[in-house]
This record gives C-alpha cells, structure tokens and sequence, in this order.
C-alpha cells in the first residue's frame, strides 16, 4: 500500500535525516517537515564547541536550505504542530492549518532540563540546546571573565574547554563524585579532570549549588559544602528531559516523558512512529532505552522510514558516541559500565585506547583518546565479542585493525 504523505514533526537531527532518507529511499509521495525553530535543521554538537569558538567556521546545518525544496519536501519553520487527531490522521498546526497523514513521525527531541533557582537569576544564567542559548552565551564570553559551569557531563566539559580556549576563568561544579559518571568510565573522567585542571580549569565534585544571588552583573554561588564562587556568567547542563507533549496529549504511550516505540520505533499507535531523544526503546527482550546521541537520532530515524517503506533497516550495531575537548577527540563504544577497564597505550601521552571487559574477560566497550581509526575495528570486536589475551590487546605492537581481522 503505498503512503500518500509523511509528516514529521520536529526538523531536528533525526526529522531531517529522515526527510532526506526517505527521498533517498525512493519515497515519491509527500514529505513534510515540521519544525518550530527558526531555522533550517542543525547539528547540536557544534554548539559547545566551534559555534563558541570558532562561529565563523562552524558546520551547523545538516543540508542549504535550498536542499529540500530540491527533494521536493516541504520545510515548514517557525510554526509548531499543537494536535494530533489518531482517528481523523490529521496534525494541527500552530498558525491554525491541519495536515493529513498516512505515517507520521514524531522526532520532539528533548529540552535542556530547567533550575528555577538559576534561571530566576535573568540573563546571565544560560542552558544550552539550541543555536539561539549558543549565540546568547557568546554575547556575554569576555576573556579574563569568570564562567561558573554547573554539571560536569559531556556539555559542561565541552564548555569548559571552549570556555578556556577564549580566556574565560572556569569553574565546574558538579554533585557527582566525578566528570561524565553517566557514560564514562573512571579512569577516564579522571584522566579528562586531570586535563583541564592542567588548563586552568576548577572542580567542585560531590557538592551542589545551595543558594544563588545576583548583585547587578555579577553572580553569587554557596556551594553544599559552604564553598562561595562568584561569576560573571553561569551555564547548567544538567540533562534533557525527552519531548513528549505532543504525543501525551494525542493518547500515545508514554512512560517517563519519553515516547514509547518498540523496535522498529512505532508507538502504540501503528500509523505514528518516534525516534531520536524523544525517545524510550522497548525491546522484545525486555530491557529499554534511552538514548541521546546525534548517531541514535540517525540510526532510529532511518529505521522508522525503513519499516514505514517495508524497507530492510540498516543494523544499529554497536553504540557509539563522542566529544570533542581540550584538543581531544575521545570516541566511545559500547557499554561504558563494563567491570574491567585495560589501557593501551599512556594516560600521559594520548593518543591512547581503553578496552572494557566483562567478566569473562571479552571486549564490551572501547575508548579512543585522538585515536579515531581504531575505533571501526575496536567496535567489531565488541561485536564479536572477542575474547583477547589482555596483553595482547594493550601491546602496541599489535595493529588493533589486525586483532579484528583475526577474530
Ligand atoms: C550542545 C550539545 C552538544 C552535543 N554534542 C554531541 C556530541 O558531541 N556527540 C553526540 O553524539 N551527541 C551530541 N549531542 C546530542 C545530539 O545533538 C542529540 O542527541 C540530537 O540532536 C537528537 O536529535 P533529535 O532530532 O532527536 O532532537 P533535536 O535535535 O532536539 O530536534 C528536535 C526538534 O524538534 C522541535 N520540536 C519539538 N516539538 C515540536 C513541535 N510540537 N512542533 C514542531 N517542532 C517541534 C525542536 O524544537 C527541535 O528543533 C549534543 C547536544 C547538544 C545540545
């Protein structure tokens, strides 16, 4: 049965890959791309890091505007889908037009997660997700200011090294006992610490903001611990909240304020897939995900215009992500809770690799620290789950891209 028009809301990361997918896929009928931001879709990643530093030079936008007229898909932005009518398959938009749809896709993506207590301090205080919050933060980066960086996750660290590139005294404070906790390994957020201080950068691990004040331009932290900080500016990063408004209100399932999908991301409605941030997985086998990263956008995206098509999707493989910081470029696959963590290479002298094991002693994750062309064979062993002699694997000798051959 051939689907007479798609429409996706929320021309994000995972909304326009799949609006230029489905094109590519050979999809002829109607495409369009909802979007409520002002400008055609961009990447998120660059916001931390070349969009602070480098604006001039910063690869922002996935595609020229002019790509998707040139595909035939209908970019609407600035305007916001507020209704989703299931029976009638119709979505209502914010400037009061409704749209039919065969299949929808929802790609909502999520919201930087909100501080009362900071944002009541005004415009000094920012979170970052969008290129507006960049541009914001930029207006206000004076070199030999102070920039308090409240969250030691990817985004805080990726700041803090932006920050430090500019000149910018920075001090990151965090509740947790380490950087990055969620998706790093300790031997790694010690070892990113260990460079920034070596930057200028300071941390307060393990203690949170207690009371926040502003006196004209300049910003008053107490620390947990009684520590007092003052700033010129203050940036939190403290996690996404997945959204789901949209969905809820339409009926669909949702747990968490994430959309549900199952593996081949439909929702509990079978005309309405989601995928990207918004996200929570459901496998067959039980166990469910969330993740944020710009590959998951891509991988679930494609799936869900691939089972729209009837199409085969690609395999998601192994998960991967990274970050860019202090000059480094630090990969990640796989399961970054694994037991075991071994070192190839010095701690001292990247580039460098890490392997994480599981009990058994087999590779169920890797790290590479300016080391990016291992990472294509370090993921097939973790798909193998390949079985190496330690010292094997940590000796430098050993070509990582031969190991993989060999398994
Ligand atoms: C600063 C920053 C740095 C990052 N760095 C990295 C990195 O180094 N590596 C990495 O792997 N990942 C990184 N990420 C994460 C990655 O960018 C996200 O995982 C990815 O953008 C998710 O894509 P998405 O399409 O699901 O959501 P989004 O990109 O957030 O897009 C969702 C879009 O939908 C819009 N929308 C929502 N509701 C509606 C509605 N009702 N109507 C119309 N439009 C709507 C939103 O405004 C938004 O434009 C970073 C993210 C940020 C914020």
């Amino acid at each position: 049965m051939s689907i007479s028009r798609i429409v996706i809301i929320g021309a994000g990361q995972a909304g326009a890959n799949a609006a230029i997918e489905l094109r590519r896929r050979g999809y002829e009928g109607a495409i369009t791309l909802i979007g409520d931001e002002a400008h055609p879709p961009y990447e998120r990643p660059p916001l931390s890091k070349d969009a602070l530093v480098n604006p001039a030079g910063a690869k922002l936008f996935l595609y020229p505007e002019d790509h998707y007229a040139q595909q035939n898909i209908d970019l609407r932005l600035g305007v916001r889908a507020t209704a989703i009518d299931t029976a009638a398959h119709r979505v209502t938009l914010s400037d009061g037009e409704t749209l039919p749809y065969g299949k929808l896709l929802l790609t909502t993506g999520a919201q930087a997660r909100r501080l009362a207590q900071l944002d009541d301090l005004g415009d000094r205080v920012h979170r970052l997700r969008t290129l507006e919050d960049a541009e914001h933060i930029r207006a206000q980066l004076r070199p030999g200011s102070r920039a308090l960086l409240v969250g030691a996750g990817v985004i805080g660290l990726e700041l803090a090294s932006s920050l430090t590139d500019l000149g910018l005294e920075t001090v990151v404070i965090d509740p947790a006992p380490r950087a990055m906790l969620r998706n790093s390994p300790e031997i790694l957020s010690r070892f990113l610490q260990k460079t920034h201080e070596a930057r200028g950068v300071v941390f307060h691990f393990g203690t949170g903001v207690e009371a926040a004040r502003r006196e004209g331009d300049h910003l008053f932290v107490t620390l947990g611990d009684g520590t007092e900080l003052e700033g010129d500016v203050l940036i939190y990063g403290i996690g996404v909240a997945p959204d789901d408004a949209l969905a809820k209100t339409a009926g669909l399932h949702t747990v968490r304020g994430a959309i549900v999908v199952n593996e081949r991301c439909v929702t509990s409605d079978p005309d309405i897939y989601a995928a990207g941030d918004a996200v929570l997985q459901v496998h067959t086998e039980g166990h469910h995900q969330r993740i944020e990263t710009w590959e998951n956008a891509n991988l679930q995206s494609t799936a869900a215009i691939c089972d729209m098509l009837g199409q085969e999707a690609p395999e998601s493989g192994v998960s991967w992500f990274w970050t860019d910081q202090c000059g480094l470029n630090v990969q990640f696959a796989g399961e970054m809770s694994a037991p075991r963590w071994i070192l190839r290479g010095a701690l001292e002298e990247p580039p460098f690799l890490l392997f994480g094991l599981n009990d058994e002693g087999a590779v169920i994750a890797a790290i590479t620290v300016n080391q990016g062309r291992d990472m294509r064979p370090a993921k097939s062993l973790i798909a193998k789950g390949a079985k190496i002699d330690p010292a094997v694997l940590t000796d430098p000798a050993t070509k990582v891209r031969d190991l993989a051959k060999e398994i």
